[in-house]
C-alpha cells in the first residue's frame, strides 16, 4: 500500500511575512494529517521554514540543488548546505528548470545522484511537451526521463525516489490533464520502473501528477489507481487551497 505524498513547489513566491503566516498554519492545520506533506519554499526562506517545521509532520524540500560539491561555482547551493538547514527532499528536472534554465536529462542525472549519495530524497519530475503529446510521444518522453534520470540509482537508494508526472502543458496554465491521461501515463512510468528494477520497486514507487492540481479537481486525480500523489505550485501558496488537497 503506497503513502499517499503531497508537496508544495512555492516556485519563486512570497515573502517573509507570508512565510511564517502561511507555514504556521499549515503545522497547525496539518498535525493530525494521514498523509505525507512536504513544502518546498524558495532558497532563501528554507532557514526560516525549517526552524518553524522541526519537529512536525511536515517535511522541509529545495527546489533545486548544484550538481556539484562545495567550491567555486557562483551562485550554486550545494546539497551539503541544504542538509546542514535541515532539508529533506529536493526536486529535480522540474519543467521549468528543463526549459527555462536548459538543464539537460545528463545534469539532472548528476544532482539526483548526488542529493541520493549525500542521503536526501529526491522528487524526480518528468513530463511532455503539448506538441509531443500531440503526436503520441508522450509515453517516450517520460520513459527517456526516467531512464536517464536513474542511471546509476541502485534499487535500494530508489526506496528514496518520488516521481513526479508533470506535463509540461498542464503546468500553471490551468488545464489538467484528464484523470485518464493521467493514469495512462503513470502506469506507463510504473511499467518502465518495473523495467528497470522489478516489479516490487514498481508496487513501492510513489508517483504524484502535477499540473494545475487544485481543490476542484484533486479528487478525481487521486482517485486514480497509479496516482499516489501531487507536486502543487499555485495553489500551495495559500492554507485554503493546499490544505484539502494535503488531507486527500
Ligand atoms: C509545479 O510547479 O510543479 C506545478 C504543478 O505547478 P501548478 O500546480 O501551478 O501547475
Amino acid at each position: 500500500m503506497r503513502t499517499t505524498y503531497v508537496a508544495g513547489n512555492w516556485k519563486m513566491n512570497m515573502d517573509r511575512e507570508g512565510t511564517v503566516a502561511l507555514v504556521k498554519e499549515l503545522v497547525a492545520q496539518l498535525k493530525n494529517c494521514k498523509n505525507k506533506v512536504m513544502i518546498a519554499p524558495p532558497f532563501v526562506y528554507l532557514d526560516l521554514v525549517s526552524q518553524l517545521v522541526k519537529g512536525t509532520n511536515i517535511l522541509l524540500g529545495a527546489q533545486n540543488c548544484a550538481a556539484t560539491d562545495n567550491g567555486a561555482h557562483t551562485g550554486e547551493i550545494s546539497v551539503a548546505m541544504l542538509k546542514d538547514l535541515g532539508v529533506q527532499v529536493v526536486i529535480l528536472g522540474h519543467s521549468e528548470r528543463r526549459y527555462e534554465f536548459g538543464e539537460c536529462d545528463e545534469l539532472i542525472n548528476m544532482k539526483v545522484t548526488r542529493a541520493l549519495a549525500a542521503g536526501l530524497d529526491v522528487i524526480i519530475c518528468i513530463g511532455e511537451l503539448l506538441a509531443q503529446r500531440e503526436v503520441g510521444r508522450a509515453e517516450k518522453v517520460c520513459e527517456r526521463q526516467l531512464n536517464s534520470a536513474l542511471m546509476g540509482v541502485s534499487k535500494e537508494q530508489l526506496s528514496h525516489v518520488t516521481i513526479a508526472y508533470e506535463p509540461v502543458w498542464a503546468i500553471g496554465t490551468g488545464k489538467t490533464a484528464t484523470p485518464e491521461d493521467a493514469q495512462q501515463i503513470h502506469s506507463y512510468a510504473r511499467k518502465v520502473i518495473a523495467k528497470m528494477y522489478d516489479q516490487e520497486a514498481a508496487d513501492n514507487i510513489i508517483i504524484q501528477y502535477g499540473g494545475s492540481m487544485n481543490v476542484k479537481n484533486y479528487k478525481e486525480l487521486l482517485a486514480q489507481s497509479d496516482v499516489d500523489g501531487g507536486l502543487i505550485g499555485g495553489a500551495s501558496l495559500k492554507a485554503e487551497t493546499f490544505i484539502p488537497i494535503c488531507n486527500g
